[in-house]
């Protein structure tokens, strides 16, 4: 029998580790580092880096790495030995606590946006403390933000980290105002993870799920998802074991793995953590999906965390679960029982109402991705328009806050801070699905993120957001004569100012862009229209304010998110041309040739051959379809080179190159339909979805 609290966090240097194995006093002086984001002392980190690497030998570990989040949204690592030489030519093991602190990659070759020349390739890593170390494949992985030279970040945990001060500083400040003794506040993360999983000998026979990770043809199976019988299916064997072996795995790095389940489409499954503090959670999810593709190799499955590998089914999200809490415990977004707790939630909820209204297109930019595209805006995922459901109770307390409108036939009016909320179960606030930002009870659900995004990226604008707006409160607030009759007023003009942005109804209903529209909320349909939104001056000058991005920064950011775009469909072009030449128009062909004869033969024997007959015919002239179409998307890609402004060749790869691709996949699905089984290349979507044991 295997015991869980005993193995959990095997592989992590915690805290309990660390109170074991450090003297007490650099225990201490590295818990208040923690606490309190201080400078780490290099005394205190050489004793801790030489714990750690005893513990890492112990365990086996011969090498450590600064782990990072480079932008290209995978984690890096550039492993190095604890060897040390010694005079006799022999050597020891050793770790000190600069190397601990600083780490020096080249990083050249990692994407930058033309914020690192090559000729000043150096980069460095510096350790997150508050993220503990941990051991991986026998490496210590020392968790860290990577920067250039001039401290500008190269990765997503800088601004992440950024952004939690920001929330933190935002917060306290208004928290004071409320009596609250809290001293730090943080924003906490549950990201949960949709994966796909299918047989890795099916997959190896694909070249669109090799090069692409989704699959750019496939017909529809006879069945899809539409007997809902996958939703909290049981789970196959197979995938039991590798659950099972997953599960154990991340326990042991001290992931709170909870939850796992099937899920809505065929071969589709889940897996939620317990929510922990943002930074934490964004390095355990990063780790979370590397183990889990490591996993399924083991279990003979390829695991796809593309958002959408396969058309006509549900593609894979991220929930994003967020909220804010304090180091006294105290969840912000908790409406609480008493009247005073009602109305610090209502302010705090008000802020998150206005952040989300007045930045709902960077929030929307920090998902946007080649393979999110897909998702936003089809049957499965909420449209790429923001709003926020609120569920009717809650809005009904928030209309007779601004109206005086009757709540529930007892109340003439919410007086805010003199009457108490009524609470709010759960289930009530938890039924939409189709909401992109729903507040479900104590948090909000943002649930627009794909399954491959870093959760780096929307937390660092929701965590700046927020932080903004209650600044702006707390500005009204410090100055205010009466607190409470300011308090009340800011309450009711925030949410008066921004109704328009609160939707309960159907967001994959036909109706709602139009009525988003007639709100005055924004649609931005694909990456290239909302990408460049974060170099709006209004958006320069938030993260700037709060030092989260500078301007230099988010115009590098913008640069590498478009190029991705552009690069990922270029590679989804050429891979489509390159199996519609070599694999789909040589399939067709042979078995039109196939059919031509077996006519011929059955026509030299007198023989009914209107199925051969017809089928050449069909089929040649979906051939040639599919040529001409092919000879299009050729003629697409060429045309990138004449473009140069990033921008604008996104834009074109969204218009043209994407309409090319899709005109030529549709093309060869029909193919797909008419060629017989042992003359088709590729394992189908039925193959791929349900064959697995
Ligand atoms: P669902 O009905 O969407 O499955 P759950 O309550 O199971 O909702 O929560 C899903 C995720 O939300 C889990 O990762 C959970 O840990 C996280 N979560 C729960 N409470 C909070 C909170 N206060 N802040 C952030 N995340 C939370
Ligand atoms: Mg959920």
């Amino acid at each position: 029998m295997m015991n869980v609290p005993e193995f959990f966090g095997s592989d992590v240097f915690n805290e309990a580790l660390m109170k074991e194995r450090l003297p007490k006093d650099t225990f201490k002086a590295l818990k208040k580092t923690i606490a309190n984001g201080d400078p780490l002392n290099i005394d205190v980190a050489n004793v801790v880096a030489n714990a750690m690497k005893d513990w890492a030998v112990e365990k086996g570990c011969t090498h450590y790495t600064h782990w990072f989040q480079p932008m290209t949204g995978l984690t890096a690592e550039k492993l190095d030995s604890f060897i040390s030489p010694t005079d006799d030519g022999h050597v020891i093991m050793e770790f000190s606590g600069k190397e601990l602190i600083k780490g020096e990659p080249d990083a050249s070759s990692f994407p930058s946006g033309g914020l690192r020349a090559t000729f000043e390739a150096r980069g460095y890593t510096a350790w997150d403390p508050t993220s503990y170390a941990f051991i991986k494949e026998k490496t210590l992985c020392i968790p860290t933000a990577f920067c250039s030279y001039n401290g500008e970040a190269l990765d997503k945990k800088t601004p992440l980290l950024r952004s939690m001060e920001a929330i933190n500083k935002s917060a306290l400040r208004i928290l004071k105002m409320f009596g609250s003794d809290a001293t730090r506040v943080v924003a906490n993360v549950g990201p949960e993870q949709e994966y796909f999983l299918v047989d890795r000998e099916m997959y190896a026979k694909r070249k669109d799920l090799i090069y692409a990770g989704r699959t750019l043809y496939g017909a529809p199976a006879p069945k899809g998802q539409e007997m809902e019988d996958h939703y909290f299916g049981t789970i196959k064997t197979r995938v039991a074991a590798y659950m099972k072996d997953l599960d154990e795995q991340l326990w042991r790095l001290g992931i709170y793995a909870k939850t796992k389940h099937n899920e809505v489409a065929p071969a589709q499954h889940e897996l939620a953590p317990i929510y922990g503090t943002t930074n934490i959670a964004t390095d355990h999810n990063q780790l979370t999906m590397e183990i889990m593709k490591r996993t399924a190799r083991k279990h003979g499955f390829k695991c796809l965390l593309h958002e959408k590998p396969f058309a006509g089914i549900n593609g894979s999200g991220k929930h994003n679960n967020w909220s804010i809490s304090t180091n006294t415990g105290v969840n912000l977004l908790d409406p609480g029982k008493t009247p005073s707790e009602n109305a610090q939630f209502l302010l705090f909820l008000s802020a998150v109402i206005k952040a989300v209204n007045d930045y709902q297109d960077i929030l929307r930019a920090s998902v946007a991705s080649a393979g999110n595209d897909h998702r936003l805006g089809a049957n499965e995922a909420p449209p790429a328009i923001i709003s926020i459901f609120l569920g009717d109770e809650l809005t009904g307390v928030l209309d007779s806050i601004v109206n005086g409108v009757k709540y529930e036939g007892q109340r003439v009016e919410m007086e805010i801070g003199v009457d108490v909320l009524p609470h709010f179960p759960k289930d009530t606030t938890d039924r939409n699905r189709t909401s992109p930002f729903a507040f479900t009870g104590n948090k909000f659900e943002f649930r627009m993120p794909g399954s491959k995004l870093s959760v780096a990226g929307p937390n660092t604008v929701l965590n700046t957001i927020v932080a903004k707006v209650l600044d702006d409160f707390a500005d009204v607030l410090e100055k205010a004569d009466n607190f409470q009759d300011t308090l009340d007023d800011l309450i009711k003009k925030t949410i008066k100012e921004n109704q328009n942005i609160i939707f309960n109804g159907n967001g994959y209903s036909e109706e709602w862009p139009a009525e988003a529209e007639k709100r005055g909320l924004l649609n931005l349909k694909s990456t290239p229209e909302a990408v460049p939104t974060y170099i709006a001056p209004k958006n320069i000058e938030l993260f700037s304010k709060y030092g989260v991005y500078t301007e230099t920064e988010l115009h590098s950011r913008v640069e590498i998110l478009l190029d991705e775009y552009c690069k990922t469909l270029n590679i989804e072009a050429l891979t489509m041309i390159d199996m519609a030449k070599k694999d789909i128009l040589p399939a067709a062909a042979t078995y039109i040739k196939e059919l031509a004869k077996t006519a011929e033969l059955a026509k030299g024997c007198g023989a009914d051959d209107s199925f051969e007959t017809d089928m050449v015919k069909r089929l040649s002239t979906l051939a040639a379809q599919t040529y001409k179409k092919l000879g299009a998307l050729e003629d697409a890609v060429v045309k990138c080179h004449e473009i140069e402004d990033v921008q604008e060749l996104a834009a074109y790869y969204h218009d043209v190159v994407f309409t090319a691709m899709g005109e030529l996949r549709a093309s060869a699905d029909e193919i797909e339909t008419l060629v017989g089984e042992k003359y088709w290349p590729y394992p189908t979507y039925g193959q791929l979805l349900f064959y697995v044991k």
